[in-house]
């Protein structure tokens, strides 16, 4: 008995030494920075200073300080060559670790809705307002980088360089987004709407032949004052979409299943052909309300990160049944 534990506990010792890339442990001094601390083990490059921050974010101080006598995670250089940097996700997030090539050769483009001067709806809670743009921008910015790291190629379509990823509850408003590549958001939503969708069918000639999908992300609803699940918009017109839209969705309400069983959920794909980034646009394209930012309940869904994080990764596995289905 006492040697089959013993080989029980070999073989888990050694089916996690493989599946996991070991970090050496380090005692911060007092006075370290994160580059002094990288310095002494001769792991001072901008890669490792991000990789650092990545594996390091919740032992972190305010703005990224060391606390001296804490252990921290030293980046390796297997886990450097495995990851891509892209800035618009933010210091913390910037580094993009690959998990899996389920996405190789998927195009995406994501489309924050609103953004620039238009805030889109607004909801309050605890005294704060909460603007359905800043919402909209931190999921997609989420779906974005889950997408990468599976391999795809993926596009924000509206951007904001100064805000990454992030993790605080309330989000504040500002205007500063842009739409691909550069462009200040005019006011006035058809120009807004023709604007992106230029952007979006322009890049989809250049990547002509390839699997390519538009997710436009929306928290405001038509139902006002009711608590919503998440719905997906297609164009009546498109199999394809339908299909893409009714792939998202399912996988969604998958998701809920397992992790809250008696939620219930009540999301549909539905055909809708009388929304601009639908009828304007070329990529087959799934639009996709989230919740109703007005709504106490569904709020929470969007103040919360964790929760933030979970919409982006179901709707990535969405896509991953999607794109297998389609190859
Ligand atoms: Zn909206």
């Amino acid at each position: 008995m006492r040697s089959l534990n013993i080989l029980i506990y070999f073989l888990i010792l050694t089916i996690s030494g493989f599946s996991q890339i070991e970090h050496k442990k380090v005692k911060a001094k007092k006075g370290d920075g994160i580059y002094t601390l990288l310095k002494r083990y001769n792991k001072d490059s901008p890669q490792m200073h991000t990789a650092f921050i990545n594996l390091n974010k919740n032992n972190l101080g305010e703005n990224n300080f060391l606390i001296a006598g804490k252990e921290y995670l030293l980046p390796n250089t297997k886990q450097i060559n495995n990851s891509r940097n892209f800035a618009i996700f933010g210091e913390k997030y910037a580094s993009v670790e690959t998990k899996g090539q389920d996405l190789k050769g998927a195009v995406f483009y994501i489309v924050a809705g609103h953004g620039g001067p238009d805030p889109g709806a607004q909801g309050k809670r605890d005294g704060y307002t909460l603007s359905e743009d800043e919402y909209a921008y931190d999921i997609s910015l989420r779906l974005a980088r889950e997408l990468i790291s599976h391999g795809a190629t993926a596009y924000m379509i509206t951007r904001d360089e100064d805000d990454g990823i992030r993790d605080q509850a309330y989000l504040p408003n500002d205007k500063e987004e842009t739409v691909w590549k550069n462009q200040k958001i005019p006011y006035g939503s058809n120009k807004k709407l023709r604007q992106r969708a230029r952007a979006v069918n322009k890049l989809y000639k250049s990547n002509k032949g390839k699997y390519q999908r538009m997710m436009v992300i929306h928290i405001d609803s038509r139902y006002k004052n009711q608590r919503v699940d998440i719905f997906g918009y297609y164009s009546s017109k498109s199999t394809k979409g339908k299909k893409f839209t009714s792939n998202l969705i399912n996988t969604v309400e998958k998701k809920y299943k397992k992790h809250q069983p008696n939620r219930g959920f009540s999301g549909v794909a539905k055909s809708r052909d009388n929304l601009y980034m639908i009828k304007y646009t070329d990529p087959v394209t799934s639009f996709l309300e989230l919740g109703n930012i007005q709504n106490s309940e569904d709020q929470i869904r969007f103040i919360k990160y964790q929760n933030r994080q979970a919409i982006a990764e179901w709707l990535t596995a969405g896509c991953i049944v999607d794109f297998k289905a389609n190859k």
